[in-house]
């Protein structure tokens, strides 16, 4: 099959890395972004769960172009806090939010608590050019640090401890140690498994 006669597969996102990564495993598809496929809209993300935001953001691209597509939502969930900050990760220190105060921000409020337990999860919604929709869920279980180590990665890696990995964080891993381990990694390849079986 040349590249022209594969069917397009549309991923919400405009982060090239994150879609680099997934095309590597869809070689079926010609996998487009948002800047690919000329989307300019602002996605909603206005749902109390992960995976309704995927949901969202994948029906939303699936109502624009008709085409297959997909989605992806991350958090991290920390039983200390009931599961938050979950689908309030990526703005968890409010309004000026970056990693770094992101970081802070749950280092304080772990302060002084013994039980550091969490999870990353990810959540893909794939929509299919017919519309059926199935959604994949990968999940990373491991500890919060109590301070940063490492250099590796992006967002709350350097205070994030995988288990059974003798608590290095994932800030310290390679990206492709943490490709097999981690939330991302399971999701999209249990994504491109469906894609790559299906007829
Ligand atoms: P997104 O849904 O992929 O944009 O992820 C939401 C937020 O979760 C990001 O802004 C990051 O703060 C955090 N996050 C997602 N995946 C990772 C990861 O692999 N390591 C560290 N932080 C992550």
């Amino acid at each position: 099959m040349t590249e022209n006669t594969k069917p397009a597969l549309l991923f919400a996102t405009h982060n090239r890395n994150k879609a680099a990564e997934i095309a590597n495993m869809t070689e079926r598809y010609t996998l487009l972004t948002l800047d690919d496929a000329g989307v300019t809209a602002d996605i909603p993300e206005t749902a109390t769960d992960l995976r309704g935001n995927a949901l969202i953001k994948a029906r939303f691209l699936y109502s624009l172009t008709g085409k297959a597509c997909f989605a992806d939502d991350t958090g991290l969930e920390v039983d200390a806090l009931g599961g938050a900050p979950g689908v309030m990760t990526a703005r968890y220190a409010g309004p000026e939010c970056d990693p770094n105060r992101n970081m802070d921000k749950l280092l304080a409020a772990l302060e002084g608590q013994p039980v550091r337990t969490a999870r990353f999860r990810t959540v893909i919604a794939f929509i299919d050019a017919d519309g059926s929709e199935t959604v994949f869920e990968g999940v990373c279980e491991g500890t919060i640090a109590t301070e940063r180590r490492g250099e590796e990665g992006f967002g709350y890696d350097p205070i994030f401890q995988p288990m059974d990995f003798g608590g290095r964080t994932f800030a310290q891993m390679t990206m492709g140690e943490k490709n097999e381990i981690s939330h991302r990694g399971k999701a999209v390849r249990a994504l491109a498994k469906f894609l790559n079986e299906k007829r």
